[in-house]
């Protein structure tokens, strides 16, 4: 997906309409003017989010946050990112890593054995999210029936997409898709909304044959519900809102049917925030990591959303909104839960359910870790025909 300068009338709609940028119409017009012509860092890019809520309201559909990512993806590439935002096995310190690090030894070697492939059509597909920050949401009996795989080895690329663009994502997404197909797999049900978007979305356009099919782990309950195959016998009593994930702005809407019917089939009474679907509010973890103050506004305006419709309990199906959300959340007197906990609940299983601990718990490793060694934020690498190298 690109930004369509041909198409765009330069209106300002996207730039005053974003809810965090907080621009006049004449700012607006003027700022996104200045972008086109110049093609390079403004201010206003340090309070962007990169949520791509603006090209839901573009009325040209012009795209305008790629114009932005192309700006970033320009300063990605000469100065390099930092190592902690590539999840990547040969980069030491990752975040993914620290994560890892942070798990007891238990857990540690149960996150190995999610790296190990075995041939399956269809498999579980973990991505890096549900492993290193909360691998208890994957021992229920409700993934028992196929292969688990997940971790940095197996990792989706998705990083490689946001940070360093098309390109770089054709060439690791073709070791992704070579590599699967040599399982045999032919689809793959995603508990990140990342992964879904490279598997749903980027790779079968940049990609000749890419023919893995992606379906999320609700559209999975969903379909085996009406197959027969799950009983929700335990109803949730509960309001729950579910907090739509950014990357799902870039799939077909009907994407967002799936969280609200699945609830419904749970016994929960659905109840939906002011920003909703397409129009959801980030949940500012992207951009917390760069500005803090920002991350921690909109962090809250998600949570005062909630808590302003009476929900006992807010949803997630991506690992970044609950690590981020889930302490706000919890502060306001909201459950946090990913929506596999749910489902756990509504079979009669008990979660373990430890997310505000584990959250903590992985905060303050790495907290520690980047004190006793500031070089970990100071390197940086960039990426060339699918190689890394350090800046
Ligand atoms: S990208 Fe769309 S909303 Fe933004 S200025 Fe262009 S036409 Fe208007
Ligand atoms: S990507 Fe999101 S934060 Fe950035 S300008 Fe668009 S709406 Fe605003």
């Amino acid at each position: 997906m690109k930004f369509n300068e041909a198409t765009c009338e330069e209106c300002g709609v996207c730039l005053v309409q974003c809810p965090f940028l907080e621009l006049s119409i004449d700012q607006a017009k003027e700022e996104i003017s200045q972008l086109i012509k110049s093609r390079s860092y403004r201010k206003i890019i340090k309070n962007c989010a990169g949520c791509a809520y603006c090209n839901v309201i573009c009325p040209t559909q012009s795209n305008p946050s790629e114009l932005i990512r192309e700006i970033r993806l320009k300063g990605f590439h000469e100065r390099g990112i930092s190592k902690l935002a590539l999840i990547n096995e040969e980069i030491p310190d990752n975040l993914m890593y620290l994560c890892f690090e942070a798990q007891n030894e238990e857990k540690r070697r149960e996150i190995e054995n999610y790296k190990i492939p075995s041939k399956s059509n269809e498999m579980f597909y973990l991505g890096c999210g549900v492993p290193y920050l909360y691998p208890d949401l994957a021992q229920t009996k409700l993934l028992e029936d196929l292969p688990k795989l997940g971790g940095l080895e197996n990792c989706c690329n998705g990083y490689v997409y946001n940070f360093f663009g098309e390109e770089e994502a054709k060439v690791k997404g073709t070791e992704f898709f070579e590599r699967f197909k040599a399982l045999d797999v032919k689809k793959l049900i995603t508990f990140c909304p990342d992964c879904e978007k490279m598997i749903k979305g980027v790779y079968p356009a940049i990609i000749n044959g890419f023919n893995i099919e992606g379906q999320n782990i609700v559209e999975y309950f969903i379909e085996k519900y009406h197959r027969g195959e799950l009983n929700f016998k335990n109803k949730i009593n509960q309001r729950v809102t579910f907090q739509d994930p950014c990357p799902w702005r870039s799939l077909d809407k009907k994407v967002y049917n799936g969280p609200r019917e699945f609830l419904e089939i749970i016994g929960a009474e659905v109840v939906e925030m002011k920003h909703t679907k397409e129009k959801s509010l980030c949940c500012g973890a992207p951009i917390a990591t760069v500005n803090r103050d920002l991350g921690k506004k909109i962090s809250k305006m998600n949570i005062a959303e909630a808590k302003s419709i009476d929900a006992d309990a807010i949803s997630f199906l991506c690992s970044g909104c609950l690590f981020r959300l889930s302490p706000f959340a919890k502060r306001a007197d909201i459950e946090p839960y990913y929506i596999t906990e749910l489902a756990q609940m509504a079979i009669g299983e008990k979660p373990i359910h430890k997310i505000i601990d584990a959250t903590k718990k992985i905060e303050n490793y790495i907290l520690k870790r980047v004190m006793d060694n500031p070089r970990i934020l100071r390197e940086k690498y960039t990426i060339k025909n699918g190689k890394f190298n350090q800046v």
